[in-house]
């Protein structure tokens, strides 16, 4: 798959004014600074994301329609208050409906950054999204800012810490790595979507 073209189709929480159509979505989940929206320009080719902005301001949905056929859509980031809150209270109710109700939704793509252990959050969102059994690909980010031992480490770590079947895929907008997979990845969560609806 390749992304041939991509626009902004706007900023919405509540579900009256997020998109219509019956397209299957592909969430992006991390915490604030984790790399989020350079990840987003990177996989889209272009800077659409906005990579600078106030941590914590926005709490809306961003839905991006990829090749006129699925959303990637940027969750606002989590992490940000310095007082440890659970991710319910800063997400707050509607973000959570959206990750267990959607029915578009085909999976969750979660980032941790490669150089720090996940945080609780990190670690309650992932439990959460493996108790919803949503497909789900599990990412770190940053990857050329650690050497070969450091990386293979911190993949063998957190597939540990969330009992994952394979380990987690590293990434860097820096130098290219990992971008053919993730793709490859969003790619399968699309045509397992596609093929549920036609088993409904
Ligand atoms: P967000 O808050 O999750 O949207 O994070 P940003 O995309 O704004 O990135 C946070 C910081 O990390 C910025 O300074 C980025 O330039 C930097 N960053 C993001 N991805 C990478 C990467 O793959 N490699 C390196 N070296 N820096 C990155």
């Amino acid at each position: 798959m390749e992304i041939r073209e991509v626009s902004f189709r706007g900023a919405a929480l509540s579900v009256s004014t997020r998109p219509q159509e019956w397209l299957p979505q592909v969430a992006v989940a991390g915490r604030s600074n984790v790399g989020k929206s350079s990840l987003l320009n990177w996989l889209f080719g272009r800077s659409v994301a906005r990579v600078a902005k106030a941590p914590g301001k926005t709490r809306t949905l961003n839905f991006y329609l990829v090749n006129s056929s699925f959303y990637l859509v940027d969750l606002p980031g989590y992490g940000y208050a310095r007082v440890a809150k659970s991710l319910r209270s800063q997400w707050g109710r509607e973000l959570e409906r959206y990750l267990t109700e959607e029915r578009r939704l085909a999976g969750v793509i979660s980032l941790v950054d490669i150089r720090h252990p996940p945080t609780a959050l990190d670690l309650e969102l992932n439990r959460m999204l493996q108790t919803i059994g949503h497909g789900f690909i599990m990412v770190l980010t940053k990857a050329d800012k650690v050497g070969r031992s450091q990386r293979a480490r911190a993949r063998q770590a957190l597939q540990r810490q969330l009992g994952l079947a394979t380990p987690p895929l590293a990434v860097s907008v820096r130098t290219g790595e990992g971008r053919a997979e993730l793709m490859a990845d969003i790619a399968d969560l699309l045509t397992s979507w596609r093929q549920r609806q036609t088993g409904d």
